[in-house]
């Protein structure tokens, strides 16, 4: 058995009934959380305290839309202008996922991941495609997540884009490890059925979608009216709204993640609070696409379970935070709306999100559940406490450092120093050596 005390920080539970314990401890056995309390109260002896004097103790951040493969294309410059969403996949994401071979997939992972730890990003839901490099690609992302000590999620984009070949290789990718996943049980690694979109998205490969999922008790995650265009090719091919036509084929439900859903009508909400699917907001990309704002302040109030994501813009969990809080006010003309709801993205709902699949209590700090803590190094200027404490996340800790990162007891990074036995410098210069080659295939 082994032992870590973190004492005399400022704890901060997260979950439905937040709690914020000053001069607070938390008590870690193996990998679990042991014990909750007051530092004072902590006198026995440990395998290992951690000093969390002027620091904030909080359960790690869940990224509930990632895409790692989109890594390799920082810094690439030969992309002609796009016109619009459709334009930025043709001209940009779809040439390059085309290109990527399993060693891109495993360094654009890697580097994304190490990024998470050190921004206090404990657990990533992630959504991959290399269509010319299906097979093998989830285990090769899963190999970058078990040397980082992360959680994560992870599933295969079925597409019909490329050809019937590719599009069941996608769903065989899919059930691969989604087999594999249920039969190790493992904390580490979840799966989801990815597929791409309604628009990429024949009828036959949904049908077929659904049948290799069956009996598999999994979910899919899928893009979802992000932009307008999508609507209007279901409505246009299948007479019906994005959100009917997956619902008529079966792809809704608790276990499915539905990303984006900006342009989505009260229709579609009420689909989509009945069959319990959970919607994921992105709002950095959403504006970096200039695809509109999807409207997560009517979805929650339908009491639909809206989480947050970052589509691959950054790991950083409070810095979409922050984007998404203004991007509300922007989008309905009023400095005061939305405030409770973005809130609620982060700090409640992705956990609800993420227990659809994990049943260890990871996003809240409670006895019993997941040792996945971060520790971030901040001075309130002002009263910190239940009632003040979203003020602060908004608007302090967002710009504060994480000092300290752990995953199932296990300390990932402490100090700001990384623990995992990689070299991040290393990492970067293989990377960057095969983004090279990457682009001169682009
Ligand atoms: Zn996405």
């Amino acid at each position: 058995m082994s032992t870590i005390l973190i004492k005399n920080g400022t704890v901060v539970t997260l979950g439905q009934n937040n709690r914020v314990i000053h001069d607070g401890a938390v008590l870690i056995e193996n990998t679990k959380i042991k014990q909750i309390g007051n530092s004072p109260d902590f006198t026995g002896t440990y395998d290992k305290t951690i000093d969390a004097k002027n620091k904030v103790v909080l359960p790690g951040f869940i990224n509930a839309h990632m895409h790692f493969y989109s890594t390799m294309v920082r810094g690439l410059g030969k992309i002609e202008p796009a016109v619009d969403f459709a334009d930025v996949l043709k001209k940009l994401w779809w040439k390059l996922d085309r290109q990527l071979i399993l060693d891109d997939c495993y360094y654009s992972a890697l580097i994304p991941l190490i990024d998470a730890i050190k921004k206090g990003t404990t657990t990533l839901i992630d959504h991959h495609a290399s269509p010319f490099a299906v097979t093998g690609s989830l285990d090769k992302i899963a190999s970058a997540v078990k040397q980082t000590g992360l959680r994560a999620s992870l599933c295969y984009e079925v597409s019909d884009r490329d050809g019937n070949d590719i599009a069941d290789e996608g769903i065989r990718e899919n059930i691969t490890f989604i087999e594999k996943c249920n039969a190790q049980n493992d904390d580490q690694f979840k799966a989801l059925f990815g597929l791409h979109a309604s628009f990429t998205l024949s009828d036959k490969t949904l049908r077929k979608a659904v049948d290799a999922a069956r009996g598999l008790n999994t979910g899919f995650h899928i893009h979802v009216a992000e932009a307008a265009s999508d609507q209007e090719h279901a409505l246009k091919h299948f007479n019906m709204r994005v959100v009917e036509r997956l619902h008529n084929a079966g792809i809704l439900g608790p276990k499915t993640i539905a990303a984006h859903c900006v342009h989505i009508d009260e229709n579609e909400r009420s689909i989509l609070k009945d069959t319990d699917t959970s919607v994921v907001h992105n709002p950095q990309s959403n504006i970096n696409n200039a695809v509109g704002v999807a409207d997560i302040i009517a979805m929650q109030k339908k009491g639909i379970r809206v989480g947050l994501g970052t589509d691959a813009m950054t790991v950083n969990m409070l810095e979409e935070l922050r984007q998404a809080l203004w991007i509300h006010h922007l989008a309905q003309n009023n400095p005061s709306v939305g405030f409770m709801e973005v809130m609620n993205t982060l700090t409640v709902n992705n956990a609800r999100i993420a227990r659809k699949y994990w049943d260890n209590g990871i996003g809240e700090l409670k006895e019993g559940h997941a040792a996945d803590i971060i520790l971030m190094e901040y001075y309130p200027p002002t009263p910190f406490n239940e009632n003040t404490f979203l003020g602060h996340l908004g608007f302090g800790l967002s710009q504060s450092i994480v000092d300290t990162t752990m995953v199932d007891g296990k300390i990932l990074m402490e100090n700001r120093k990384l623990d995992i036995g990689i070299d991040e410098a290393d990492i970067a210069v293989e990377s960057s050596k095969l983004a090279a080659k990457l682009w001169e295939r682009f």
